[in-house]
C-alpha cells in the first residue's frame, strides 16, 4: 500500500479521499489555490502545497505543477477526485511517465471512454444494449437530418466530446434540426474544443441508472449495484439513490452483466461508471448505454451505503496493485440510501449559483461512516467564504434506511436540521423534493421535476405570523439575556398595572408587515398580527432554539440573528423576516435620494444588500452598529443599489455616505 498520496483536488471530494487515507494511516498531500488557502481539505490534509491562483485554469488544471508537488512531497500516487483532472488522459499518462501512480483506469481506457460516439462504436461491438441512433464520423447536416428521420422525432442531438449535461438539444420536428445542430456544434466547439456530435433517440420521460463498476489489474471484474439518478435539473443530477426502486432482479442482473461487459471492452481498472438511460413501457423496462464516466462519482456514497464498503479504499487498493478484495457473489444490498447535493444556488432563481460568506452553516447530527443513518460529507467550514471560481455544491447528505420510506423520513429530517444563512442554497427546495407527490412514491424519471414545479417552486411554507413571532421571541429573549429577568429591570414594555402594548415593524417576503406584543396582566403574552391575537410563549433550547407556542401551535423553531434579518427555520421550512427599527425609520429624512449616509458615528456591521439589487422603499439595506445598539438603515425610496462604498467591520463617521442607490 502506499504510504503517501496527493490529492489533486478541493472540496468534499478531496475531504473525503483524505479520511480513507488517514483511516488507512497513508499520509496525505493536497493542493491548493490562493481562494483556497484557509479551506477545509488543506486541513484535513498533512501536507499542502500552493499551486497558483484561484481560476481552475491557472491552479486545480495545471497539471504539471500537479506532478511537480507529488515529485516534490514524495508521494507514490496521485487522486484526482471528480472534475478536474480525472478523466484528463494526458494526465494520467504524464503520471505514469513521472512514475507516480494514477488512482483510476489506464489512460487507454480514458481515452476509448472519452468521446461518446465513438464509445457508442466500442459497446456496440462488446454487444452493449444502445440507444437507436447514428454516432458515426459523418457530420455533414443533410446526412445527420436524414439520419434523425430514420431514428423518429423526437431526436438528442449530443456533443460526442461533451459532460456535465452540457451541449444536448432535443429536436421535436425535421423543421427544427438544423438550427438546433448549429447550435449543439457551437457550443460543443466553444465549451469542449470539437464540434462532433451524435444523434440518437430522445428516449420520453426516461430514468437514469447507472451501475457501478470496478476492475482490478489482474483481469477481475465486478458490478456494485446500481443508483437512480433520474431527478435532474438541466440534465445535472439533484438526488441520487439505491436501489433503485421498481428494478427486477433480473433486469439489474442483466445490467450488471452489461456495464462490466462495458469495462472488460476498454481493459478498465479502478472504479467506474456505466451509465444507462431506462425507457419504461406498458411493456416494462428496456436500458440502453448511454455513457462510461472513467472515475470515482459525485453519488458513490449511496452505494457504499448499501453494500458498506469504502470505494476510496478500493480504489487505493487497487490502484496500489491489489486484487479486488471480494467477489461477486459476496455483494448484497443492505437497505436503501439516498443522497442530496447542498447547493449554493437559487432555485427561485434558475438554479443561479450564488456566493458568499457562510455566516452560518449548521449541520444536523451525521457521521462519516459508510452505513450511518445520516452522513455527510462537505468541504466547507462556518465562516468560509464560497468564491464564484469553482462548484457550487458544498456539501452532500446521504441517508441510509431499512427501508426507502425510512431513508425518505431520514433525509427530510436532516434536511430540516441543516441550516445556512449568508447565501442562498437549494435546502429547502431540496425539502420540496423529497415530499413531493412523485419522489414520495417513487415516480422517478427526468422530468420529475417540470412535472412537480408547481409544488416546488413559489412555496411560502413558513406563515407571517409563525415568522413574527419567531422574531419577537428572538428580540426578547436577546432582551433578557442582556438585562436579566428581574421586573424592575426590565425596559420590554412590562408594566405592573395594565396592559401594555409594543409594536413592531418587519418586511416579510419583499412586503411590510406589522405586529403589536400586548403584555398581559396575568405576566402572559400576546401577539397580534394582521389583528388576529394569538398567545405567545418560547423557550430557550439551546443557543438559538426556541420552543414557540402560538396560538394552539407549538413549534420548535431555530432562529439565527444577522443585524435586523431573523432567519428563522422550522420543520416546514424556513424563511427570513428584516425588523425594521422604528427609530431608524424616523430617521430617513437624513438621506436625500441617491445619498445614504450614517445616522451616528459607529461600525459598519452589515450590508443586506449588493450593488446591482434593486430595493423598495423600507427595505433593509444595512446594518450599523453605535453604542452597542444595533440599527437598521432603511431605503428611503425604491432603486437600485449603485455601489456599497464601505466594508462590514469599517468605523463609519456621522454623515458618512454608506452607499449610493439609484432612485427611479
Ligand atoms: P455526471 O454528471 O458526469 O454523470 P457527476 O454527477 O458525478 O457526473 O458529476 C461530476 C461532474 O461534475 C464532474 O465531471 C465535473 O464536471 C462536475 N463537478 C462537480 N463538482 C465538482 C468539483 N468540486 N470540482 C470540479 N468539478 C466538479
Ligand atoms: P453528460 O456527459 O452530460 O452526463 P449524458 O449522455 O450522460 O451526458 O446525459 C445526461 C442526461 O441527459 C441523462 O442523465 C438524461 O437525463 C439525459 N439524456 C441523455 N440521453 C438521453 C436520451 N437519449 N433521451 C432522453 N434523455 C437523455
Ligand atoms: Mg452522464
Amino acid at each position: 500500500m502506499f504510504q503517501k498520496i496527493l490529492i489533486a483536488n478541493r472540496g468534499e471530494i478531496a475531504c473525503r479521499v483524505a479520511a480513507t487515507a488517514r483511516r488507512l494511516a497513508i499520509r496525505t498531500v493536497a493542493v491548493y489555490s490562493e481562494a483556497d488557502a484557509g479551506a477545509k481539505h488543506v486541513a484535513a490534509c498533512d501536507e499542502a502545497v500552493a499551486i497558483g491562483a484561484s481560476p481552475p485554469r491557472e491552479s486545480y488544471l495545471r497539471w504539471e505543477r500537479i506532478i511537480e508537488a507529488a515529485r516534490r512531497t514524495g508521494a507514490q500516487a496521485i487522486h484526482p477526485g471528480y472534475g478536474f483532472l480525472s478523466e484528463n488522459e494526458d494526465f494520467a499518462q504524464a503520471c505514469a511517465e513521472a512514475g507516480i501512480v494514477f488512482i483510476g483506469p489506464p489512460a487507454s481506457a480514458i481515452q476509448a471512454m472519452g468521446l461518446k460516439a465513438e464509445a457508442k462504436q466500442l459497446m456496440e461491438r462488446a454487444g452493449v444494449p444502445l440507444v437507436p441512433g447514428y454516432h458515426g464520423a459523418r457530420q455533414e447536416p443533410a446526412f445527420l437530418r436524414a439520419e434523425a428521420e430514420r431514428i423518429g422525432f423526437p431526436v438528442l442531438i449530443k456533443a460526442s466530446a461533451g459532460g456535465g449535461g452540457k451541449g444536448m438539444r432535443a429536436v421535436e420536428s425535421a423543421a427544427d434540426f438544423d438550427a438546433a445542430l448549429a447550435s449543439c456544434q457551437r457550443e460543443a466547439a466553444s465549451s469542449f474544443g470539437d464540434d462532433s456530435v451524435l444523434v440518437e433517440k430522445y428516449v420520453q420521460r426516461p430514468r437514469h441508472i447507472e451501475i457501478q463498476v470496478f476492475g482490478d489489474r489482474h483481469g477481475n471484474y465486478l458490478w456494485l449495484f446500481e443508483r437512480d439518478c433520474s431527478v435532474q435539473r438541466r440534465h445535472q443530477k439533484v438526488l441520487e439513490e439505491a436501489p433503485a426502486p421498481g428494478l427486477s432482479p433480473a433486469l439489474r442482473r442483466q445490467m450488471g452483466e452489461a456495464a462490466v461487459a462495458a469495462a472488460r471492452a476498454v481493459g478498465y481498472v479502478g472504479a467506474g461508471t456505466v451509465e444507462f438511460i431506462v425507457e419504461q413501457s406498458e411493456a416494462g423496462m428496456s436500458f440502453f448505454f448511454m455513457e462510461m464516466n472513467t472515475r470515482l462519482q459525485v453519488e458513490h456514497p449511496v452505494t457504499e451505503a448499501i453494500t458498506g464498503l469504502d470505494l476510496v479504499e478500493w480504489q487505493l487498493r487497487v490502484a496500489a496493485g491489489e486484487p479486488l478484495p471480494l467477489s461477486q457473489d459476496a455483494l448484497r444490498i443492505d437497505g436503501h440510501a439516498i443522497e442530496a447535493r447542498i447547493c449554493a444556488e437559487n432555485p427561485e432563481n434558475d438554479f443561479l449559483p450564488s456566493t458568499g460568506t457562510l455566516q452560518v452553516y449548521r449541520k444536523p447530527p451525521a457521521a462519516s461512516f459508510e452505513r450511518a443513518p445520516v452522513r455527510i460529507d462537505d468541504g466547507v467550514r462556518e465562516g468560509d467564504t464560497v468564491s464564484p471560481f469553482y462548484d457550487s455544491m458544498l456539501a452532500k447528505l446521504i441517508v441510509h434506511g431499512a427501508t426507502r420510506e425510512e431513508a425518505l423520513a431520514r433525509l427530510d429530517a436532516a434536511l430540516a436540521r441543516f441550516h445556512v444563512v449568508g447565501l442562498s442554497t437549494n435546502v429547502q427546495f431540496l425539502r420540496q423534493v423529497v415530499r413531493s407527490d412523485s419522489f414520495a412514491t417513487a415516480r422517478l424519471d427526468t422530468a420529475l421535476i417540470a412535472r412537480e414545479r408547481d409544488a416546488l417552486f413559489g412555496q411560502h411554507p413558513v406563515s407571517l405570523p409563525l415568522a413574527a413571532a419567531a422574531a419577537v421571541a428572538a428580540t426578547l429573549r436577546e432582551e433578557q439575556h442582556l438585562q436579566g429577568a428581574d421586573p424592575f429591570s426590565r425596559r420590554d414594555g412590562w408594566r405592573s398595572h395594565g396592559p401594555a402594548r409594543r409594536r413592531f415593524a418587519f418586511e416579510f417576503e419583499g412586503e411590510p408587515a406589522g405586529a403589536e406584543l400586548v403584555y398581559e396582566h396575568g405576566g402572559g403574552l400576546r401577539l397580534e398580527v394582521g389583528g388576529n391575537p394569538l398567545a405567545l410563549a418560547f423557550d430557550p433550547t439551546g443557543e438559538h432554539g426556541l420552543d414557540l407556542r402560538l396560538g394552539d401551535a407549538r413549534e420548535r423553531i431555530t432562529v439565527y440573528t444577522q443585524g435586523e434579518v431573523d432567519h428563522v427555520f422550522t420543520d416546514q421550512g424556513a424563511a427570513a423576516i428584516v425588523s425594521l427599527d422604528l427609530l431608524a425609520h424616523a430617521g430617513e429624512g437624513h438621506a436625500e435620494a441617491g445619498r445614504l449616509t450614517a445616522p451616528m458615528p459607529g461600525k459598519l456591521v452589515s450590508f443586506a444588500v449588493r450593488a446591482g439589487d434593486t430595493v423598495r422603499k423600507g427595505q433593509a439595506l444595512a446594518v450599523m452598529e453605535a453604542m452597542k445598539m444595533e440599527h437598521t438603515i432603511a431605503a428611503p425610496a425604491d432603486g437600485t443599489v449603485a455601489e456599497l462604498l464601505y466594508a462590514p467591520g469599517d468605523q463609519v463617521a456621522e454623515g458618512a455616505e454608506l452607499l449610493r442607490l439609484t432612485t427611479a
